[in-house]
């Protein structure tokens, strides 16, 4: 059980994870220096989702005696453009993880991994919710667009993340 394919992808799952928390707290940071401290807000509890995402996979090894090897996590972007820019850059890596789990996924269908197969449901579903609620900011964002007074407005809907 311990050495699996699946096994060392769930492994590299906790770096992937905690690549995407690295990330949000860039995030976070650059809004804290254009002084949007609504969107920063918003992106440092995306941040720590993140991390609980990256505990869930290394307790998940640990119960069942496998390998947790943390791996070196990426240097994220300092730099994001327009608060749209940035929830575009928000999607696409939510959607690079989403085919990260599915590949997991297909991984403990081929190796009759069931434990692993209903761990991984939960974050199947995490994902369609994630990817939705950062399309749903970018269609507002759209909407109201992202100069002046819309954009005040948006930083103070946002703080309301985790109030
Ligand atoms: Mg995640």
């Amino acid at each position: 059980m311990a050495n699996t394919k699946l096994n060392k992808a769930l492994n590299e799952q906790i770096k992937h994870e905690l690549d995407s928390s690295y990330l949000y707290l860039s995030m976070a940071s650059y809004c804290e220096t254009i002084n949007l401290d609504g969107f920063a807000s918003w992106m440092k509890n995306q941040s720590i989702e993140e991390y609980e995402h990256a505990m869930k996979f290394y307790n998940f090894l640990h119960e069942r005696g496998a390998e947790v090897e943390l791996l070196p996590i990426d240097k994220p972007p300092k730099s994001f453009g327009s608060t749209l820019e940035l929830f575009e850059k928000a999607l696409e890596n939510e959607q690079k993880v989403t085919k990260l789990i599915h590949k997991l996924y297909e991984a403990a269908l081929e190796e009759n991994d069931y434990p692993a197969q209903v761990m991984l449901h939960w974050f199947i579903e995490e994902q369609v919710e994630e990817e939705d609620m950062v399309r749903t900011i970018i269609e507002k964002l759209k909407m109201v667009g992202t100069q002046g007074a819309a954009i005040l407005m948006m930083d103070r809907e946002l703080a309301k993340r985790g109030e």
